[in-house]
């Protein structure tokens, strides 16, 4: 009498819905969708840029960074500078 392997369950199924969203809100001149976000990995620089104010913001970033995490970045800066 074995017992009885577990059961084999096939992994869950990781939602390929992500949030990729690489337009944000600018923090300055409150256009929606007007800030672009370009990760260069190479460099592990992460930069921000309002097409309609012309503000900008760099980070450094990790492999696993995405756009939002520069967004969020930039968001504690300001929020930083209006201290
Ligand atoms: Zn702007």
């Amino acid at each position: 009498m074995g017992r009885r392997k577990s059961k084999r369950k096939p992994p869950p199924r990781r939602k390929l819905i992500q949030n990729l969203e690489k337009h944000f809100k600018c923090p300055f001149c409150n256009h929606e969708r007007s800030c672009d976000v370009v990760l260069d990995m190479s460099r592990k620089l992460g930069r921000i840029a309002c097409q309609i104010c012309h503000e900008f913001f760099q980070t450094t970033i990790i492999s696993l960074s995405e756009p939002i995490d520069v967004y969020n970045d930039w968001i504690d800066a300001c929020d930083e500078n209006n201290k």
